[in-house]
């Protein structure tokens, strides 16, 4: 099996945008020598070959039509296959049904090109404008973008800037490892897409079909505009039904086709299974992957913790249609970890691909998109917070240095980051800081937790009640969980699924009292800003941070103390916040008044950090099942375990966000809700293994500490 080529969605630096020629506002790729639609049929063309190739109108209109549907494409390029789908689905599908539209493009276009290939197209006005919006930066891996459901139905892009084939292999159900848990996701319809198979050998390959062949299920179909030899043959060894119809214009011919319940190979996949490693990507038996039900049954879900994981899970939950009965502690939500009035997304990139950069970037751009429905609102609803850019100030010469790579890796994506010199940072914080350059994300900010939780919270589907849950009891016959509450009282209500999102307490029910969580505690200042000084403007990060001035006040921090658990304020904290913030820049702590340390607000609260410092996200395992099955693993670190996790059913973690929950509780609670409703993940697979809440049990048998 050749190597994947999944270089270019690891590494951590920008990807080569599509090089372009214009005929009128039709693009013709130079890297492909192909155009990308043809000429001011464009429309016409996508709709005949794919729209009517996958039968989308029949299907969506039938009265068994499934609730959620998942379309998989090739060559996302101007975005025109996806508008049209996704104007479509919003036109005939049901209020509560869910479109996934993933998509894999090598070369995306720069935001410029894609505005002027979109100029013309007045029809998508406003689904065009939403993308280009939240169109990412060229970088790799997944890219989530959520339409704004509003009234209609909702719809998921997630667009994978990379090799199609890689792409594609991300997605891929894992032969039985430790982390499968759940039956995988699978595409209902392929739009086999891209510059001709003439111009662009390299993605037509047998991998790509057998690829979308095990991401594909009894009642797949898929449809390409080109009708050639080999990719007919490729698609029928993979496992497809293919029949040639009427192409588009002058085409004579394209193919449609749909998955056969049976592989025309007899006994491909079961080889194809049995040769390969546990936790390899495989491709699974057809016969064995019936058409996923498609009822559109409502599911209630339990959340226990309501602070930035609860609530934003809470959201990204309510959007599929779940029912969520957040049950809360304290007497308002938002009021423990996430309790101070300004949060910032504090960025952390390193120039070497390792996870936690990789879902540290991941985070920052999902949550610049997810904030700005808060930040755009303007100084009506100032209290969410700011987009104000931040800007980080390097501690010494070598973070200097590091910070030159990181720009120079992302020298293509400056709505991403960009390196400042001395005169622009002093531009950009409106203060005389001495620091010589600075790493400065333009679309990010600050927002305050407790107003933004309570507005994630509004929507109708979800209820809060404020009780302490104790434990948790699964209902084997009636396959439901039930809630205790700290007085021992049973919710009169039982749940399909538990979200356990408790920060420290989340390792409190017998379920998960393996977890290894960490309780860190720290405390922000907060001192009247100096009068007749100027202001500053942005967020500032180095050895501490600060944000912008906020209501007559500057709030920076944050101190890090290991050896206590108090929420008293304490002085020490407040002289060591200066001292960071001295050490930061000088010109910082000038614009503070005259509050002494022991005058000054603020507040503390307690951290939950994990041994690496990653959030935990996925689904919860069962401790005593996992000790036993993989114990071999203390032997032999090495041994490949062809045994499935074992996990709880349908019970879940949303925890450990350590000192980054503003960054990392959006697109956690997004992975999440992909992962609860088996559906296109938000995040390439090793990221979700980084996360996985089962890695610290592998760790530790590997290490032989278990
Ligand atoms: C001083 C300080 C400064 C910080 N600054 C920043 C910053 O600038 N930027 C940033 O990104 N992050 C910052 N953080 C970190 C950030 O605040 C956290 O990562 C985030 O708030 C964690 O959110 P959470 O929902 O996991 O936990 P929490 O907000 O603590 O929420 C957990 C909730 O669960 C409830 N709960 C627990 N057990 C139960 C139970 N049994 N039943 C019902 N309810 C229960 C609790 O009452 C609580 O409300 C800071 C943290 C501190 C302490």
């Amino acid at each position: 099996m050749p190597e994947t080529p999944d270089h270019d969605y690891r590494s951590l630096c920008d990807l080569e945008t599509a090089h372009l020629r214009w005929q009128g506002n039709g693009p013709v790729s130079l890297q492909f020598d192909d155009i990308y639609y043809s000429g001011a049929d464009g429309v016409n063309e996508s709709e005949h070959v794919f729209i009517g190739g996958n039968r989308l109108r029949e299907r969506w209109q039938a009265p068994d039509r499934a609730a959620v549907f998942t379309i998989g494409e090739t060559g996302f390029g101007t975005g025109l296959n996806f508008l049209l789908a996704a104007r479509l689905w919003r036109e005939i599908a049901p209020k509560h049904a869910h479109l996934h539209y993933v998509s894999a493009e090598k070369h995306p276009l720069a935001l410029a090109d894609l505005t002027r290939a979109l100029s013309s197209r007045k029809e998508f006005a406003d689904l065009a404008a939403q993308l280009l919006a939240r169109y990412p930066e060229p970088v790799p891996g997944f890219h989530r973008i959520t339409f704004a459901p509003g009234d209609s139905p909702a719809i998921n892009l997630t667009l994978i800037f990379s090799d199609a084939i890689a792409s594609l292999e991300q997605l891929l159900p894992v032969r039985q490892s430790p982390y499968t848990a759940h039956a995988p996701c699978h595409v209902d319809a392929w739009f086999l897409d891209g510059f001709a198979p003439a111009k662009n050998d390299s993605m037509w390959q047998s991998m790509l079909f057998e690829h979308m062949a095990s991401l594909s299920h009894a009642a797949t179909t898929f449809a390409t505009f080109t009708a050639a030899g080999h990719v007919r043959r490729s698609l029928e060894a993979a496992g497809f039904a293919v029949r040639k119809t009427a192409g588009f214009g002058q085409k004579r011919d394209m193919l449609i086709g749909e998955f056969r319940a049976v592989s025309p190979r007899q006994g491909y996949s079961e080889k194809a299974d049995t040769g390969s490693k546990p936790g390899t990507p495989a491709a699974f038996s057809p016969s064995a992957r019936p058409t996923p039900s498609r009822k559109a049954a409502t599911r209630k879900a339990a959340i226990i913790g309501g602070g930035l994981a609860g609530c934003t899970t809470a959201r990204a939950l309510a959007q599929r249609n779940w029912h969520v009965t957040l049950f809360e502690k304290l007497p308002n939500i938002a009021d423990a970890g996430s309790g101070n009035t300004m949060a910032v997304t504090y960025p952390k990139l390193s120039h070497r691909p390792s996870a936690a950069s990789r879902f540290n970037l991941a985070g920052i751009t999902y949550a610049a998109n997810y904030y700005a429905e808060w930040w755009h609102a303007g100084s009506a609803r100032a209290s969410y917070g700011e987009r104000c850019g931040v800007l980080v100030l390097p501690k010494n010469e070598q973070e200097r240095a590091t910070q030159t790579s990181i720009a120079n890796n992302f020298r293509r994506s400056p709505r991403l980051l960009r390196q400042v010199d001395q005169a622009e940072v002093r531009r950009l914080s409106g203060l005389p800081l001495a620091a010589p350059t600075g790493l400065y994300y333009p679309s990010l900010g600050w927002i305050n937790p407790q107003a933004l939780c309570r507005s994630l919270c509004k929507a109708k589907q979800i209820r809060i009640i404020h009780t302490a849950i104790d434990s948790l009891l699964w209902d084997e016959t009636g396959g439901q969980w039930q809630l205790i509450d700290c007085e021992g009282t049973t919710a009169n209500e039982t749940f399909d699924a538990v979200v356990i999102a408790s920060s420290n307490d989340s390792a409190s029910f017998t379920q998960t009292a393996h977890l290894p969580l960490k309780a860190l505690r720290g405390q922000v200042s907060t001192v009247d800003a100096a009068a007749l000084t100027p202001h500053l403007k942005t967020v500032v990060c180095g050895e501490g941070y600060i944000g912008p001035r906020h209501e007559g006040s500057y709030t920076f921090g944050a101190s890090y103390n290991f050896d206590c658990e108090t929420l008293a304020l304490r002085e020490q904290d407040h002289h060591s916040n200066i001292d960071k913030l001295q050490r930061t820049d000088p010109a910082l702590t000038d614009i503070l008044g005259q509050t002494q340390a022991n005058q000054a607000k603020g507040r503390a609260g307690l951290r939950c950090v994990t041994p690496d410092y990653l959030p935990i996200v996925g689904p919860a395992p069962v401790y005593r099942d996992f000790i036993e099955n993989y114990a071999i693993l203390r032997r032999n670190a090495r041994a490949e375990v062809a045994v499935a996790g074992s996990y709880w059913p349908n019970l879940y973690l949303h925890c450990g966000l350590g000192s980054r929950g503003a960054i990392y509780a959006p697109i956690g609670a997004q992975l999440l809700a992909d992962i609860m409703c088996r559906s296109i993940p938000t995040l390439p697979r090793d990221l979700q293994h980084a996360l996985h809440p089962a890695r610290f049990i592998i760790r530790g048998l590997k290490q032989n500490k278990l």
